[in-house]
C-alpha cells in the first residue's frame, strides 16, 4: 500500500488508542478507569467529593500542618487544598493544579415540600447550566445535609442502595404534548416544574377528620419518624438532586465511561491521582479541589475566594518565611484542570473541525476559553504552552489542542482567570466530553489515562 504524501514539517495529533496500543497500557488504562468509576459512583456531590479526597490524601501521608512534608485542608467541607514539599525553594514557585467539584444539578428550594393532584413534591431550583429535559422521567437521587437549629447535622443519600427506592420528575405524555412541541425549547421546558415526586400516600385517617394536604402531611411525618427531620429544617439544609445509578463503561469496547459529574470530577480524580502516585522530589505541588465553579466561582469555597490564596501564604510562611507570597505565585505554573468539548459524532456542525478536540486523542491544551472575540479569556503564554508540549512529547504523552467550538457559536470559561489575576501562568488542560452537563456524559478511557499521565508529568516537572 503507498502510504501518503505529507511535508516533514505536517502535524497530525496522535490517537491516544495507538500509544496504548501495547498490553501493559491497556492494563495499566483499565485498571485506572476502573478506580476512577468507582470514585464516580461514590461521589455525587462537592461535599461528598472534598471528603473523598481528603481521605484518601490522608491515607497517602497528608496531614494536618502546613509546615508539614504534605499538607491538606478544606474550608466549609466543599473545596480543598493540598500540598506536597519539594527539594526546591518555594521563591522558584510552585506547580498547581485547579478542579473544580461541584457539577450542574437540582438544588431543593429553602420551602420544598408541597402537595399536588395527590402528590407530594419538592420544589428545586436548578444549579448551574443543565438541559431541563434531561432531567424528566429518570431516576433521581437526593445526597446532603440537613442542619438542625442545635447543629446537629444529618447526612442524606436516597435512591443509590440497592433495592432502596428512587425519585423522579414526571413527564408530559406524548398523546398530550401537541402544544408543547411547536414551543422553543427554552419555552417548553419550565423551571418551575422541576418537582421531585417524593410521594403519593395519603395520611391514613378516620373518614371524617380533615386533612387538607393528606399527603405531604404523611410525608412529613414520615421524615420525622425515620429521620427526626421537621419541615422547618429544609430552611438549613443542601438537598442536592442528582441522577441515581452508578457509572460505567460505555459500548460494546468499553472504550468509553459514562456518568453523572465527569465535569469536572474527570479532572479531581486524575489529578489527585498524579498528585499522590507522582515520582521525583523536585517540584513543590499544589491541587485545589474549587466549587461553584458551574455558577461563576463566587462564595467563599469559590475560586475567586481568598482562601487559596490564604492557604498557600500559610505554607510559604511555614517553610520559607524569608519568601514574599507574591514572589512565589508570579513564578508558579497553573493548569487549570477542566473539560472541554468534544467532537459531536451528530453535531459536527458546531465544531470547527480544524480546531476541535477529538475523544480518543488525549488530553486537550487549551490556550484560551471565552466566548466570540475571546472575551473574558485568559489566554495562556506561548511559552508555557511551548512547555508543556516538550513535556509531553518527551514522554510521549498523547496530547490534542483546540477550541471548545465554532467562533460566535458560543463559548465557556473555566477558573483560569482567577489564577490569572494573581498574576500566575495558567493553561486550561483537561480531556474533551460528549453530553456535557447532561446526567450522563462520556469520556475516553484514553484520555481518562492521558490527563492521569499529563497531570502527573507536570508534577513531577
Ligand atoms: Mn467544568
Ligand atoms: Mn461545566
Amino acid at each position: 500500500m503507498a502510504e501518503e504524501l505529507k511535508s516533514k514539517a505536517a502535524y497530525t495529533p496522535k490517537n491516544a488508542w495507538s500509544v496504548y496500543r501495547g498490553e501493559t497500557e491497556q492494563k495499566a488504562v483499565r485498571e485506572f478507569c476502573d478506580s476512577y468509576i468507582d470514585f464516580l459512583s461514590r461521589c455525587k456531590t462537592e461535599r461528598e467529593t472534598v471528603a473523598y479526597c481528603t481521605e484518601y490524601l490522608r491515607a497517602h501521608g497528608f496531614g494536618d500542618d502546613p509546615a508539614g512534608k504534605a499538607y491538606v485542608t478544606n474550608l466549609n467541607g466543599k473545596c480543598l487544598f493540598a500540598f506536597k514539599k519539594g527539594t526546591a525553594p518555594l521563591k522558584k514557585g510552585v506547580r498547581l493544579i485547579i478542579a473544580h467539584a461541584d457539577c450542574p444539578r437540582l438544588d431543593f428550594k429553602p420551602h420544598p415540600i408541597m402537595e399536588q393532584a395527590g402528590f407530594a413534591q419538592a420544589k428545586t431550583h436548578y444549579y448551574g447550566g443543565l438541559r431541563k429535559y434531561q432531567w424528566l422521567a429518570r431516576p433521581l437521587a437526593l445526597h446532603g445535609v440537613i442542619v438542625k437549629e442545635n447543629g446537629d447535622v444529618v447526612t442524606v443519600c436516597l435512591g443509590e442502595g440497592e433495592g432502596e427506592p428512587v425519585f423522579t420528575i414526571e413527564d408530559l405524555l406524548p398523546h398530550l404534548a401537541q402544544n408543547q412541541v411547536t414551543k422553543t425549547v427554552r419555552a417548553a421546558f419550565e423551571a418551575e416544574k422541576l418537582n421531585v415526586i417524593l410521594g403519593s400516600r395519603p395520611l391514613d385517617t378516620d373518614e371524617d377528620s380533615k386533612v387538607s394536604e393528606p399527603v405531604k402531611t404523611a410525608i412529613l411525618d414520615l421524615l420525622l419518624e425515620k429521620y427526626g427531620v421537621s419541615e422547618e429544617d429544609f430552611l438549613s439544609a443542601e438537598i442536592e438532586v442528582v441522577p441515581a445509578a452508578k457509572a460505567s463503561y460505555v459500548g460494546l469496547d468499553s472504550s468509553l465511561v459514562g456518568s453523572y459529574g465527569q465535569d469536572d470530577r474527570i479532572c479531581v480524580y486524575t489529578a489527585l491521582r498524579a498528585l499522590t502516585d507522582k515520582e521525583g522530589e523536585s517540584e513543590n505541588c499544589v491541587l485545589i479541589l474549587s466549587d461553584r465553579e458551574e455558577i461563576g466561582s463566587e462564595g467563599s469555597t469559590g475560586a475567586s475566594s481568598r482562601f487559596f490564596e490564604y492557604c498557600l501564604a500559610d505554607v510559604v510562611q511555614a517553610h520559607e518565611p524569608e519568601t514574599a507570597l507574591r514572589h512565589t505565585i508570579l513564578a508558579s505554573y497553573a493548569l487549570s484542570a477542566d473539560v472541554t468539548a468534544g467532537l459531536d459524532p451528530d453535531y459536527q456542525d458546531v465544531h470547527e473541525k480544524t480546531n476541535c478536540h477529538s475523544l480518543g486523542y488525549g488530553v486537550c491544551f487549551e490556550k484560551y476559553t471565552g466566548s466570540g472575540g475571546k472575551y473574558g479569556a485568559s489566554e495562556a503564554h506561548a511559552e508555557f504552552v511551548g512547555m508543556m508540549r516538550g513535556l509531553l512529547n518527551r514522554r510521549g504523552i498523547p496530547w490534542q489542542s483546540g477550541e471548545l467550538g465554532k467562533v460566535d457559536h458560543g463559548g465557556g470559561g473555566t477558573v483560569s482567570l482567577f489564577l490569572a489575576a494573581l498574576g500566575m501562568n495558567v493553561m486550561d488542560c483537561g480531556p474533551a466530553l460528549l453530553s456535557m452537563h447532561s446526567p450522563f456524559e462520556l469520556s475516553s478511557v484514553v484520555d481518562v489515562y492521558s490527563s492521569y499521565q499529563a497531570y502527573k508529568a507536570f508534577y513531577e516537572g
